[in-house]
């Protein structure tokens, strides 16, 4: 059965962020590619259009999920050790190794810190599967709640964040997560 779908709008620091959801979780959580990259952290996040009481109300998980991308965005440590909204992923079957994968990222890899591939990997139970581990991340749909910014090389520099073009979006992010308040 094909899930009917709600979507928001939001601007944020980092750009336009687009976010679609069922009334049984998340969908896609998309990021504008950071061309002419400007981020400005003052920046409180908005949506383009309707209220976040309307998003409630017609569909909880996704107004659920603007307001964590609005508490993320004013104070990252605020939504550190917080349930997340729901997800309903379509895209990679439950029981896969990317789904392992992306669901111990998401449960064990919280706000400020990071993870390599390979560390990923072993926690996934599969220590020489760090390449997987990379094409899982690219098959995350929902960036930010399942933070694959922060999954990094081992050698401690940032790695690719979407296909290479998202780079300075991934430094800013993890940046923004360790900022003192
Ligand atoms: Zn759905």
């Amino acid at each position: 059965m094909e899930c009917k779908l709600f979507v928001a709008r939001l601007m944020s620091p980092i750009g336009q962020i687009t976010i679609e959801s069922c009334m049984r979780g998340v969908h896609k959580v998309d990021l504008q590619e950071p061309k002419n990259f400007s981020p400005d952290s003052r920046y409180e996040v908005e949506l383009v259009d309707g209220s976040a009481e309307e998003l409630v109300n017609k569909c909880e998980p996704l107004g659920k999920c603007v307001d964590w991308i609005k508490d993320y965005f004013k104070d990252a440590s605020s939504v550190r050790g917080l349930s997340k909204p729901p997800l309903h992923i379509t895209k990679y079957k439950e029981g896969s190794f990317t789904a392992a994968v992306l669901h111990n990222l998401a449960t064990k890899v919280d706000v400020g810190e990071t993870v390599s591939y390979g560390q990923l990997a072993t926690m996934t139970g599969n220590a020489r599967a760090s390449r997987a581990v990379g094409g899982a991340m690219r098959a995350n749909q929902t960036p930010l709640l399942v933070p694959c910014h922060r999954v990094v090389n081992s050698d401690g520099s940032v790695g690719n964040f979407m296909s290479g073009k998202g780079n300075v979006l991934k430094e800013w992010l993890l940046q923004h997560e360790v900022k003192e308040r």
